[in-house]
């Protein structure tokens, strides 16, 4: 059972001493006390677990500071979305909002090999009135040879770049907790120019101590790759596990599952679940369209297939798109391959732009 909290409810106020002490007396109850952090203040729930079946709901919400109950009809609590549920959804990071309404661009480079690239794509993304990129500084590899990522070294020039192109959000990925910290520093170091989502690959989604790492710590939003090799429902309740220490800013990436049925495609492309896990959660829900199709391959229509599948997420409701440029993709040290190059970033703006016009015309036709 949720307990939604009177908005004028403070972390300090005696009512919520009150209410807890008188809740905490209740046999085979467990609470849980949950913040959620919005623009303008922040809001309480709690979150009543064990033998809750027996509790009279009027009851409940007859007490002080207490708004609305809702009950719990979904495994994933925090995130989930249960009957009757109004909360709303999503977060503002960085003055940009991230929920199930919205839709944001993040272009950018696989790795960061040279700051010269990272410069040129940096200034692509702010030419096209984007304010956020994705920047691989630690990369997970398949094989232990491969390029690892510059890690922490490249991180001064990557989050100066941009501070001096205005882009205020970098998604990158982190593999290890101390990254966290290492991400900190250099922020503090260079001025905190700039903001990051922390990106869990589809290696790491079951990595539950990392996630438990990533959801103890409320600065960074986190974007959380489906793992490849699990159902639906184990990368949600993987999702959920940042949410249960604590951090709910969280968003969902699609970015297809192994297995040779997706072939020629690297991944099978799973953009078909972007309404079920709207539907499901609360959670925005990104696309990554380059690590599902994995090639840049020309359909007949002339576009290439990875933008065919982009479209296929934005007019199914997307609200983020992570995707991989490169200036020059022959040179690039992972994912050459799938790269979009920056001279097409302009037609992708504008396709994304008609593709989400289609899918809004698409939700005001079936409204009434
Ligand atoms: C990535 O986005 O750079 C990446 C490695 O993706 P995934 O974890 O989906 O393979
Ligand atoms: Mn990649």
């Amino acid at each position: 059972m949720i307990l939604i909290l009177d908005s004028t409810i403070q972390s300090n106020d005696q009512r919520l001493e009150l209410l807890q002490s008188h809740l905490r007396q209740l046999p085979n109850i467990k609470i849980k006390l949950h913040q959620v952090t919005g623009s303008q203040q922040t809001l309480h729930e709690i979150y009543l677990i064990g033998d809750t079946h027996r509790l009279d709901e009027a009851e409940i919400c007859a007490l002080d500071g207490v708004e609305r109950v809702i009950r719990i009809s979904s495994d994933y609590r925090i995130l989930g979305r249960h009957d009757s549920d109004q909360r709303s959804n999503g977060f503002s990071y960085q003055g940009i909002r991230f929920s199930q309404d919205s839709l944001q661009i993040f272009a950018g480079l696989c790795a960061v090999d040279t700051a010269e690239h990272v410069d040129q794509m940096m200034a692509a993304v702010a030419a096209e009135g984007l304010q956020c990129t994705r920047m691989g500084a630690y990369k997970p590899r398949t094989n232990p040879y491969s390029f690892q990522g510059h890690g922490a070294s490249c991180l001064p020039w990557v989050f100066e770049s941009a501070g001096r192109h205005g882009i205020k959000v970098i998604a990158m990925e982190v593999t290890h907790e101390s990254h966290i910290t290492e991400i900190e520093q250099a922020l503090a170091a260079a001025g905190d120019p700039c903001g990051v989502i922390m990106q869990v690959g589809t290696r790491n989604t079951q990595n539950f101590e990392l996630l438990k790492a990533l959801g103890r710590q409320r600065r960074f939003p986190v974007l959380l790759k489906r793992g490849f090799g699990i159902t639906l429902d184990e990368s949600i309740n993987a999702a959920e596990y940042l949410a249960s220490e604590g951090n709910d800013q969280v968003i969902f990436c699609l970015r297809g599952v192994k297995t040779n049925l997706g072939d020629p495609h690297r991944n099978l492309v799973d953009f078909a679940h972007v309404p079920a896990v709207k539907d499901q959660t609360r959670m925005p829900v990104c696309i990554d369209p380059s690590h599902s199709v994995g090639r840049r391959h020309q359909s007949q229509d002339g576009i290439l297939d990875l933008l065919h599948a982009t479209a296929q997420g934005v007019i199914a409701g997307a609200n983020m798109i992570l995707i991989d440029f490169h200036p020059d993709p022959a040179t690039a040290l992972v994912d050459g391959a799938q790269a979009l190059t920056l001279a097409e970033l302009p037609r992708f703006v504008e396709d994304v732009r008609l593709t989400r016009a289609a899918y809004e015309q698409r939700v005001a036709l079936y409204k009434n």
